[in-house]
């Protein structure tokens, strides 16, 4: 479907244009047309579905035609100022041929940023895209021009109602006029969702776009490993495979601390991003990492969800992320439109458990990979003895056989340099791109 046949104004068609999206998404030809008609949505549905233009392009569409000057006509409340930059990036782009006006207000950065946040909230900005904490502040300063908000998105639901900002969210909006089009998107659908929809939608359409399952064509790996051997493994992965842009995800600050620092010391080109940084740094560490100048960052899961970065090859887990819906996200991150990519995820003894809930999520196993030789014995992939001695492990394990639920192991020989340095068998990925348990 064409962006024509939503009877969008002309201006916004060239912003589309311009953007290069050619046919609406599935989460587009769905949502578009109900927001235009005025329904309230709740939508599961993740990023990279293209559901950020699902919002934002109806709502322009529909403020050219109403919007109140001097006020905040939209309000995009969302988890993390990474998201808010993002989108804000995006509507620029769609809204370029127009007059919409817009601001993304988040915390950090420095006392001119708030100035200006403050400027454009007394004034009215058409679209704010805020996060929680950060707009707070504002209104209780009570300059914010909300009298004449047609429009509230909550995006990203569920990763605000974990970050704990339910009370914010809710203070948010006891200051918005009751009359109001509300848009909730959410990755997952947990009964908190529900009922914080309850409170704020009014007779909402369900649309249910994402199943939280990772693309069949990344290329899912496990590394059942001790503590210890994570380090040295991630070592030799990175010098013997080709990968041009790698994410590697930690649970904790910490460990993101100590990664990029033995990386570091062992010549790789790594930086780390985590929420120690300020924003500018963040910004600039990102802007690297998209441009390519960076080839492999080393984050917290701040950038699990939302973030769009074209091209990564490789996302590693150098710990085990906590859920099923971290996992999908963390992986997500790689074979991002029409490419290929490939997770690897290191499993210590301590976290076969968590890992073996995800497979169960996930609906099968992810292959377990060989690790190479050198490294010496391995653990057993056996959760329930696990669960039983707290990952004692005992004893060594090498090759085959012990992986429980799925048997063989692989060797990540697809991505393995070949003698001339280059990548072996280019992005195929051996054993397949699926994400089941026939290991390779
Ligand atoms: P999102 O799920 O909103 O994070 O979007 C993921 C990526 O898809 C972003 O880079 C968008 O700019 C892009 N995108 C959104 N809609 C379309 C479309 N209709 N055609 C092509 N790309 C799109």
């Amino acid at each position: 479907m064409t962006f024509k046949e939503f009877g969008l104004n002309e201006s916004l068609l060239e912003g589309i244009d311009a953007s290069g999206y050619e046919n609406a998404t599935p989460v587009q030809e769905q949502v578009i047309p109900l927001i235009l008609a005025g329904k309230d949505i709740i939508a599961s549905a993740q990023t990279g579905t293209g559901k950020t233009a699902a919002f934002l392009l109806p709502i322009i569409n529909k403020l050219l035609a109403s919007r109140i000057d001097d006020q905040v006509n939209a309000l995009v409340i969302v988890p993390t100022r990474e998201l808010a930059v993002q989108i804000a990036q995006n509507l620029e782009g769609l809204a370029y041929f127009t007059e919409i006006s817009s601001i993304a207000v988040y915390g950090g950065g420095d006392g001119s940023n708030f100035t200006n946040e403050k400027q454009a909230l007394s004034r009215g900005a058409d679209i704010v895209i805020c996060t929680p904490g950060r707009m707070i502040a504002h209104l209780n300063m009570g300059y914010v021009r909300l009298q004449g908000l047609q429009y509230l998105v909550l995006d990203e639901a569920d990763r605000m109602l974990d970050m704990g900002f339910y009370d914010d969210i809710m203070k948010i909006i006891s200051f918005l006029p009751p009359k109001r089009q509300n848009l909730l998107f959410s990755a997952t659908m947990p009964v908190k969702i529900r009922d914080l929809a309850k409170k704020i939608l009014h007779e909402p359409e369900e649309i249910n776009i994402a199943i939280s399952k990772p693309p069949a064509k990344i290329v899912q790996r496990a590394f059942i490993v001790y503590d210890a051997q994570k380090i040295p493994l991630v070592k030799d992965l990175l010098k013997s495979t080709n990968f041009k842009s790698i994410l590697i995800f930690c649970s904790k600050k910490h460990n993101v601390k100590q990664l990029t620092m033995d990386l570091k010391r062992a010549r790789f080109n790594v930086k780390e991003i985590h929420s120690d940084l300020e924003q500018a740094e963040r910004e600039e560490v990102l802007l690297e990492f998209r441009s390519r100048r960076l080839q492999i960052l080393v984050a917290t899961d701040i950038l699990s969800r939302g973030i769009d970065i074209d091209n990564i090859d490789l996302v590693v887990n150098y710990d085990v992320p906590n859920d099923g819906e971290d996992y999908v996200h963390r992986i997500g991150r790689t074979a991002r439109a029409e490419t290929d990519g490939v997770a690897y995820t290191f499993v210590s003894e301590k976290e076969q458990n968590k890992f073996n809930t995800i497979e169960q999520l996930l609906g099968s196993p992810v292959p377990k990979a060989e690790v190479p030789e050198q490294f010496g014995p391995t653990p057993e992939y056996n959760p329930r003895k696990s669960r039983r001695t707290g990952g004692g492990g005992g004893g060594g394990h090498r090759q085959g056989g012990g992986g429980k639920s799925n048997g063989k192991r692989f060797q990540p020989q697809h991505q393995r340099r070949n003698n001339n340095g280059q990548n072996s068998a280019g992005r195929q990925g051996g054993g397949g791109g699926r994400s089941s348990g026939q290991a390779g």
